[in-house]
Order: C-alpha cells, then sequence, then structure tokens
C-alpha cells in the first residue's frame, strides 16, 4: 500500500469528489473555481459513463412532482403484471428495499406532496439559473435547446388532472401554460399525427425548461475543469472511506492506493449508499432502472424541436442535433443494467405511433441506467454526521435538471461559503 497525500503540494483544501458524473464534474468544477485544489475520482474511463450517459436530456423543472403521490400506490397495483408499466416493482426479500418502499408510503401524503415539490423546486430553478450564467460565461455547447419542455396529454381526465397540478405548481412560483391539442400543434407542429390521430388532449408547456446531452455536457465540463486544475483519477474502484477521529480522511482504492484530503465529496449516485454503510449511516437510496433509445433523424421536420414529455407512457422525446432521445420507464430491481428488449421495444413502438417518419427506427441506440431514487424524490445535499464528508446524491430523475445548481451549493459549502439556496430540508438528516 502506497500512499498520495493531496494535501502535501498545496496550501489551498484539498477536496476529493467521489465520481465523474454529472453531480461529480459539475462539484468539481465549482470547487475549483472557488480556489481549492480538487482531484475527482472514478472507476470509470471517463466522466459521465453511467447514469448520465443517455439520460432523457431535459433540464425541467417541470418534473418537481414526486413519484410518491397519494395516487401512486393505486397506479402502481393497476400497473402489475403489464410488460409495459411505466414502473415496475419486482420486489425481493431485500431489507433496503423493504425500508425503501415504507418511507416511500409515507411521502405519499398530500402535505408530504406540497414539501417535496418545494425542495425540488428549489434546486431544479437554481439549477437552470446556474446553468444558464455557465453557459454565458464559458459558451459550453452540448446540442442544447431552449424551447422548453411540452408534457402532452392523450385523454382528457389526465389533462384536467395535470392542470390542477399545475395550479399546485403556480402556488410554488411556478408558471406553466395551459395548451389546447391545437395549441400543442402550433407550439411543436411534429404533434400534428398526435392530434389527428387522437393521441393528443392538451398540454402544458414549461417554456424556460431546456433540454440537451447531459454526457456531452459533462465530457466538456470535465475539460473546463481540468483547464482550471482539477485531476482526474480514472480507472479507480473506490473500495472503501477512510476516517480518524470522527472526520473521513480519504478513500482507499481497489488496488490499495490511499488518496487524502480535506473534504469528501460523495457523488457515486446509485451507489453512495454502498460505501455510506460500513461508517455506520443508512441512506434510503435505491436504484432505479430505466431506459433510453437513441435514434438517427430522417426527416428533421417530422422530428420535435421542442423536448416532449408523454403522459400516458411516461416517455421524454428530446432531440440532440441530428438525433432523438426517447427515454423513461422505471424498475426497481436492484443493481442490474442489463438491457431487457421488451421495455426498449415501447419506446420503438411509441417513435412509430407518434412521431412516424421521423428517425430511423431499425438503427436504434439502447441505454439503460440507474436512476438513484430517495423515497420523497429529493435529493440528498449537505453536511454529514461525520466532519468532512458531504453528500451531492440522491437526484433520481433529474440529475442533470439538479446537476449545476446542486455542484455549485455542495461547492460553496464545502468552501466556507453560504450557498445561495437554503440546504434546509435537502441534507440528510431528514430521514
Ligand atoms: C432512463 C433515464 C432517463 C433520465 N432522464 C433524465 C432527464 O431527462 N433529466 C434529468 O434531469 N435527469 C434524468 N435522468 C437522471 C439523471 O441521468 C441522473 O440523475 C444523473 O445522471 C445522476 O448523475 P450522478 O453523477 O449522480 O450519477 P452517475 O452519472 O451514475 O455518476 C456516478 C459515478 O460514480 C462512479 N462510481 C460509482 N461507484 C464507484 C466506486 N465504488 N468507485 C469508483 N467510481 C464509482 C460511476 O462510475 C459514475 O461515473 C434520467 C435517468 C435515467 C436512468
Amino acid at each position: 500500500m502506497y500512499k498520495i497525500d493531496l494535501m502535501s503540494d498545496n496550501k489551498n483544501k484539498t477536496t476529493l469528489v467521489l465520481g465523474a458524473g454529472v453531480i461529480g464534474v459539475t462539484t468539481a468544477y465549482y470547487l475549483a473555481r472557488a480556489g481549492l485544489d480538487v482531484t475527482v475520482v472514478d472507476r470509470q474511463d471517463a466522466p459521465g459513463m453511467e447514469t448520465s450517459f443517455a439520460n432523457g436530456g431535459q433540464i425541467a423543472a417541470s418534473h418537481a412532482e414526486p413519484w410518491a403521490t397519494p395516487s401512486a400506490l393505486g397506479n402502481i397495483i393497476k400497473w402489475l403484471g403489464r410488460t409495459d408499466a411505466p414502473l415496475k416493482f419486482r420486489l425481493k426479500a431485500d431489507p433496503v428495499l423493504w425500508n425503501w418502499c415504507i418511507r416511500f408510503l409515507v411521502n405519499c401524503t398530500a402535505g408530504r406532496v406540497s414539501q417535496n415539490i418545494e425542495r425540488t423546486l428549489r434546486v431544479a430553478l437554481y439549477s437552470r439559473a446556474s446553468l444558464i450564467a455557465l453557459r454565458a460565461e464559458i459558451g459550453i455547447e452540448y446540442d442544447q435547446r431552449t424551447d422548453g419542455v411540452l408534457h402532452f396529454y392523450g385523454q382528457t381526465k389526465d389533462y384536467d388532472r395535470a392542470c390542477k397540478h399545475a395550479e399546485t405548481m403556480r402556488g410554488h412560483g411556478f408558471e406553466q401554460q395551459l395548451l389546447s391539442g391545437g395549441e400543442c400543434v402550433s407550439t411543436e407542429p411534429a404533434l400534428v399525427h398526435a392530434l389527428d390521430t387522437g393521441q393528443l388532449a392538451g398540454g402544458i408547456l414549461a417554456s424556460d425548461d431546456e433540454s440537451g446531452d447531459a454526457h456531452a455536457f459533462t465530457k466538456a465540463l470535465a475539460g473546463h475543469a481540468a483547464d482550471l486544475g482539477v485531476k482526474f483519477r480514472y480507472g479507480c474502484d473506490i473500495e472503501r472511506l477512510l476516517t480518524s477521529s470522527g472526520a473521513v480522511t480519504g478513500v482507499e482504492l481497489g488496488d490499495g492506493e490511499v488518496l487524502l484530503a480535506d473534504a469528501t465529496v460523495l457523488a457515486l449516485g446509485s451507489y453512495s449508499p454502498l460505501l455510506l454503510r460500513p461508517l455506520g449511516i443508512h441512506l434510503p437510496i435505491y436504484p432505479a432502472k430505466g431506459y433510453s433509445v437513441t435514434l438517427p433523424i430522417i426527416d428533421a421536420n417530422l422530428a420535435p424541436k421542442t423536448s416532449l414529455t408523454e403522459n400516458e407512457r411516461k416517455l421524454v422525446y428530446s432531440r440532440l442535433g441530428s438525433r432523438l432521445r426517447i427515454a423513461g420507464t422505471a424498475e426497481i430491481a436492484g443493481y442490474n443494467t442489463d438491457i431487457d428488449t421488451e421495455r426498449t421495444a415501447i419506446m420503438l413502438k411509441a417513435a412509430a405511433e407518434l412521431l412516424p417518419g421521423a428517425c430511423d427506427l431499425t438503427d436504434p441506440d439502447p441505454w439503460a441506467g440507474l436512476r438513484a431514487k430517495t423515497p420523497d424524490s429529493v435529493p440528498v445535499l449537505g453536511m454529514t454526521p461525520i466532519k468532512s464528508l458531504y453528500l451531492n446524491t440522491g437526484h433520481g430523475t433529474l440529475g442533470w435538471t439538479m446537476s449545476c445548481g446542486s455542484g455549485r451549493a455542495i461547492a460553496d459549502l464545502v468552501s466556507g461559503r453560504t450557498p445561495d439556496i437554503d440546504l434546509n430540508g435537502l441534507a440528510m438528516d431528514r430521514f
């Protein structure tokens, strides 16, 4: 075993960021900007290779509704046994999963929903503003689009329910436009086939939401971070967190190498709880597997420019340059990223039914990733009971949406500044 003491050659505060997904990389970038000496550690050979690789692409504060709602249990039961169910539970004898499920049920009350929407919106709106500022500062390119996100509904009863939810969101200061089917087509002409074939009863437009390729962003930002002096250690399995006198002092890697630092930020997505357990911290984060397919666009006029969310199948559609990304579905089934072609077939069928002729359906690029899901759908940001250890994890379905804001807030916290947003209710002490 040999040691690299990250503290020895720099009088600035040294920080380890564990994980080079979109959350770890944004954290590292903002830490470096604050003048800290930063090292990012990841087991992959490049940034953004796991859950940040091929997500739905939406920067969507409009998705702030948590999974745990008063109607969640009814929906889960309704979807049982359906191969095209948007959310599938594969229950097994795993106490961690059962504990997570109990906490999920506790969050299904109207009061909790309102609280969790406020907490998510707090991070998501700050994050969107931070992303816009970052884009202006460094001119980062990632197939971004700023046409908003249009949520559309095939059934009038679902649209009516969504209009009520839009009222709740308005109560939290988040404005959206209610659109008829015809107005949806005026906003996004590619929906004309959906309207003509009875797949479009109405829509809700979040015009300030955005979209873009999270992987391209993560790669590009890692480059900017490296220019600021951030060191990236790829191909390194983090074996355990090291502690001394009640503080985390660094990590031990799989080959026995030890990295020491003044502060450590854990940004390992779904894998975050695994490193915390030996320290007696039981973080309720469970992986929720999701899928995407990326398709080449063959007729640019038939493919949507506005990022879309289809309520019926719970799928999102984002145009990324000359490609269309369709993503969604969720399986609570443990740490498994195998691609089930039955699930990706749902997306190809959706593309054929909704946007015929837009994409080459014979050339799909399928992918599966694990969302780090908390039972309340709110990320875990802030300090831990263990000195020098910070969390930036548990972003679930909205890690890309919340990345810049989470990274910036945690970088402020680590560097001794007061974050621009209140972290109350976001830290792990809420569990
Ligand atoms: C199908 C799907 C669609 C989605 N769509 C959207 C969307 O439209 N908008 C949105 O905002 N979000 C979306 N998300 C969620 C978003 O992709 C995630 O929240 C986000 O990518 C999480 O980033 P992360 O950095 O926390 O995790 P990751 O990207 O998974 O990064 C964690 C890193 O930790 C590393 N790691 C883990 N354990 C170890 C270890 N022991 N040693 C070394 N390295 C380790 C991994 O290699 C990985 O690089 C979607 C997710 C899925 C699955």
